[in-house]
C-alpha cells in the first residue's frame, strides 16, 4: 500500500503526459461523464463563442469535482452560462443543433465576439513604429518595459474563462506576433529606456525551450546594457508546472534561465495565480523550487473576480503561501473590461475592500503586492483609497504606469459610485472637469491614429 502510494506520487510528480480538452473532445474527460447533461450543453454553447481548452492537470490535481459548481478551478476553465447575456445564449442554444458548419451560426458567433469589446484598453495604440513599419508582435506602452508576443507562444496549456486576450484564441486578425528575434533587438538598441523585456501571449511557456533559447540569446548576444531583466508572463505553474519539471525539455530551459542570469540579465517569472489551492500541489512545489534554483525570481498576480476570489480571506492565504514558497506577490487586477466580464467583475469598491481585508492579515513581506489596479488605455491605475474630501466621498486614484511618465504616482479624485467597475465609470470629483490626463492622451492617440489604420486592428 505504502509502496502504492509512493509511485503514485511519484507518478504524479514526474511524468503527467500533456493531454488538452476543448469544444471538440470535452465529452471524453472521464470526470465529465457523471455530470448532467444540461451542464454539458451549457459548455457546448457558451464554448462555441468564447473559446476554451484545459489540461488534464487542472482536471485531475485542481478542480474537486465532488463540488464542481463552486469549484474555482472548474469555473476558471469551463464555460458557465452566465458567462452569455440570455439572448445570446438562447440564439447560439438555437443555432447549434444545424452543426459547426452553418452559417447563421457562424454569423452569430462572430457578431457576439464582437459585441464583447475583443480588444480593450486600446492595445492597438501600444504597437510601435520602427523604421516606418508598425512592429507587430511588440507592444511598447510604458517607457521602461517592452512586451514581446513571440509567434510560438500565442496559446495557452488552458484558457481562463475570464481573459482579455481570449480574441487571440477566436480571431486569428488580433494575433500580435512577430518572428524576428533579430527585430525586437534593434528596437531595443534604438531604445536604451527599456530595462524590461516582457515576454508574453497568450502563454510563451507553451513554447519548446528551442525557441526561448533562440530569443534569449539573441537577447543575451547583442549585449544590451540597458536590459536588465527578462520576464516571461505564465501561468504555467497553475496549468501545467510540468513545463518545468518532467517534460522534455524542462532541464533545458531551467540551464537557459541560470545561464541568462549568469550572464548579467535577471530572469523573472511573473506567474499567474488565481488561487491559493494552485500553489498545493507537489508538482507545482517542485516546478516552485527548480524555478528558484537557478536565482531565478518568481513573481505573483491575478485579477480579483466573483466566482473565484472575492474574499479577503482568500487573497492574504494565497499570499501567505506564496511567501512561504518564496514568491513576491505583486499585482491584484481588476478584470478587464472584455468578454466574460460581466460574469466576474467586481465593483471597484469591493475590490478595494477586499484588498485592504486581505493587506490588513499579513506581515510586510507579504505587501509588496499593490492593487487593485486597473490596466486601461492611460495606464495601471491603482484604487487607493475611498474617503472623503471637502464633504465629497471620492475614490482617490494614482497611476502604477502611465502612457506619459510625468502623470506616474499623481493622486487624483473622481467621484464615489457603487457601480462603478471600470475607468469608463468614473467622473472626475469637486465638478472638475476633466481627469487631468484626458487632453494629453487624446493628442497621443490622435497622432497614433495613422499607424492604428495601416494596422488594421480596431
Ligand atoms: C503592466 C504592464 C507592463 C509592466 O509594468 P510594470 O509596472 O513594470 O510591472 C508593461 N507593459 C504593459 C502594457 C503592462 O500592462
Amino acid at each position: 500500500m505504502l509502496c502504492y502510494s509512493l509511485s503514485y506520487k511519484f507518478y504524479k510528480i514526474f511524468s503527467m503526459e500533456y493531454k488538452a480538452y476543448n469544444l471538440s473532445n470535452f465529452r471524453d474527460i472521464p470526470q465529465l461523464e457523471e455530470l448532467p447533461e444540461k451542464t454539458k450543453r451549457t459548455i457546448e454553447v457558451v464554448g462555441t463563442v468564447l473559446p476554451f481548452k484545459v489540461s488534464n492537470y487542472v482536471i485531475d490535481e485542481l478542480i474537486d469535482w465532488g463540488n464542481y459548481e463552486n469549484d474555482p478551478f472548474f469555473i476558471l476553465n469551463f464555460p458557465q452560462k452566465e458567462m452569455l447575456s440570455e439572448a445570446h445564449y438562447n440564439l447560439i442554444d438555437s443555432l447549434i443543433d444545424k452543426g459547426p458548419k452553418s452559417t447563421a451560426l457562424k454569423h452569430a458567433v462572430e457578431d457576439i465576439r464582437l459585441s464583447l469589446n475583443p480588444n480593450p484598453a486600446g492595445q492597438q495604440y501600444n504597437v510601435p513604429e520602427f523604421e516606418g513599419e508598425p512592429l507587430n508582435g511588440i507592444q511598447h506602452k510604458y517607457n521602461e518595459t517592452m512586451l514581446f508576443f513571440p509567434s510560438q507562444g500565442q496559446t495557452c496549456h488552458a484558457y481562463c474563462t475570464f481573459c482579455f486576450r481570449w480574441p487571440q484564441f477566436a480571431l486569428n486578425e488580433f494575433k500580435f506576433a512577430m518572428k524576428e528575434a533579430d527585430l525586437m533587438v534593434r528596437y531595443l538598441k534604438a531604445h536604451p529606456e527599456i530595462s524590461d523585456v516582457l515576454i508574453t501571449g497568450g502563454d510563451p511557456a507553451i513554447m519548446k525551450t528551442k525557441f526561448f533559447e533562440y530569443y534569449f540569446n539573441a537577447l543575451i548576444d547583442a549585449n544590451i546594457t540597458h536590459l536588465k531583466t527578462i520576464r516571461i508572463g505564465t501561468k504555467a505553474l497553475s496549468y501545467w508546472p510540468y513545463r518545468f519539471t518532467t517534460d522534455d525539455d524542462a532541464d533545458d530551459l531551467l540551464r537557459l534561465f541560470e545561464k541568462t542570469i549568469k550572464s548579467g540579465i535577471h530572469v523573472s517569472i511573473m506567474a499567474h495565480f488565481n488561487h491559493y489551492r494552485a500553489l498545493e500541489t507537489d508538482a507545482v512545489q517542485e516546478a516552485i523550487r527548480r524555478i528558484r534554483s537557478t536565482g531565478a525570481q518568481i513573481r505573483t498576480q491575478s485579477p480579483i473576480l466573483k466566482h473565484i476570489n472575492d474574499s479577503g480571506e482568500i487573497w492574504a492565504k494565497m499570499w501567505r503561501k506564496q511567501v512561504d514558497l518564496g514568491l513576491v506577490p505583486y499585482y491584484m487586477f481588476i478584470a478587464r473590461d472584455t468578454g466574460a466580464q460581466e460574469y466576474f467583475a467586481v465593483d471597484l469598491e469591493t475590490a478595494y475592500n477586499t484588498y485592504n481585508d486581505a493587506y490588513n492579515q499579513v506581515s510586510g513581506i507579504c505587501r509588496t503586492v499593490r492593487g487593485p489596479s486597473m490596466s486601461c488605455d492611460p495606464g495601471k491605475l491603482h484604487i487607493i483609497g475611498i474617503t472623503q474630501v471637502r464633504g465629497e466621498k471620492v475614490f482617490a486614484l494614482r497611476f502604477i504606469q502611465a502612457r506619459n511618465p510625468q502623470w506616474v504616482n499623481q493622486i487624483f479624485f473622481a467621484k464615489y459610485r457603487p457601480d462603478a467597475y471600470w475607468l469608463s465609470d468614473l467622473e472626475p470629483a469637486f465638478n472638475d472637469r476633466e481627469f487631468f490626463f484626458i487632453n494629453e492622451l487624446n493628442e497621443m492617440r490622435l497622432s497614433q491614429h495613422d499607424l492604428c489604420h495601416t494596422e488594421g486592428v480596431h
